[in-house]
């Protein structure tokens, strides 16, 4: 099983959290979509005896005087119910999904997902990118709803990429800024626009531009949990994370956001969605800094 580096949606993992999603393809052509947990706990022995009766191997994590230790199981697992209820009696729980590379292939659109957080927008303080950035009149500080992007991002600085070609700003969930380069070879062929990010002193970046996503989707939400915000009125649903992205109910244009919002407190964020050409182009270029989520097809919602 071949594991990309994973998503982490919120800044940092806390105690009896369940915190996001990571994805990553798998090599087999065999296996269909797993459901992993990565978790920690603070163990007692009889906690640590009955993992190990129902075939659950620990390790410490912190040496054998801690009694933090880690496991990492599948809901295939034949117990999976009680070890479920383990896990939600206060558990670190990193989940993973994990698809083939033809769930990934015969997708027709996925979610393109950050795999590389890097920076932060500018001005940082007192979030100043907000005003600076986006035009905020339909904008809830409340949920986080309604922003609009009226201006050129900026950074702190030029990238250090690395071997990396594609990143996410922190606090900034649905935009995603590449390389010219790579721009030049995956998107702009689908049509994709560039804009421009600036420095912190205004003055325009060489080496990294915002991806410009120009359409926006429908896409499939019967059932799942959303939360009214009582300050605007309008909802966001929790971030969907886990197999499946859900269907598009339109056919989107190279890469569109959702309509719909995800997210929780106040932050809010609509998703990237891209046509397979997309995501095969960038299989082909083996870019770093971003993964690929096949979305269910129209036909096989929810699954
Ligand atoms: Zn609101």
């Amino acid at each position: 099983m071949r594991a990309l580096p994973n998503r982490v949606v919120k800044p940092l993992p806390q105690a009896g959290l369940r915190i996001s999603v990571a994805v990553s393809p798998s090599d087999s052509q065999d296996a269909c979509v797993r459901i992993q947990h990565r978790v920690s706990l603070n163990s007692t022995p009889r906690v640590s005896s009955e993992l190990a009766a129902l075939g659950v191997p620990t390790s410490a994590e912190n040496g054998l005087a801690s009694r933090l230790i880690t496991f990492i199981v599948h809901e295939d697992h034949p117990r999976w119910p009680r070890i479920a209820q383990i896990i939600d009696g206060g558990a670190v729980d990193v989940v993973t999904t994990t698809f083939t590379e033809k769930e990934i292939c015969q997708a027709a659109h996925v979610l393109l997902e950050s795999t590389w957080h890097h920076g932060y927008p500018q001005p940082e303080d007192d979030f100043g990118y907000l005003s600076a950035t986006y035009d905020l009149s339909d904008h809830c500080a409340a949920c986080g709803v309604g922003a609009r992007q009226k201006s050129s991002f900026r950074m702190e600085g030029e990238p250090k990429w690395g071997k990396k070609s594609v990143l996410q700003l922190n606090w900034v969930f649905d935009e995603l800024f590449a390389t010219p380069e790579l721009w030049h070879t995956v998107f702009e062929p689908a049509g994709v626009e560039r804009l421009p990010v600036l420095g912190k002193n205004g003055e325009e970046l060489a080496t990294v531009v915002q991806l410009a996503v120009g359409d926006q989707v429908e896409i499939e939400v019967s059932g799942m949990p959303a939360k009214h915000c009582p300050t605007c009125g309008r909802s966001k649903y929790l971030p969907a994370t886990r197999g499946f992205f859900p269907a598009v109910l339109d056919e989107p244009g190279s890469l569109a956001r959702t309509v719909q919002y995800f997210g929780s407190d106040g932050s809010a964020f609509r998703p990237i969605v891209a046509r397979q050409e997309i995501s095969r182009a960038l299989a082909e270029h083996k870019v770093r800094g971003v993964s690929v989520r096949p979305l269910a097809g129209q036909d096989e919602r929810h699954s």
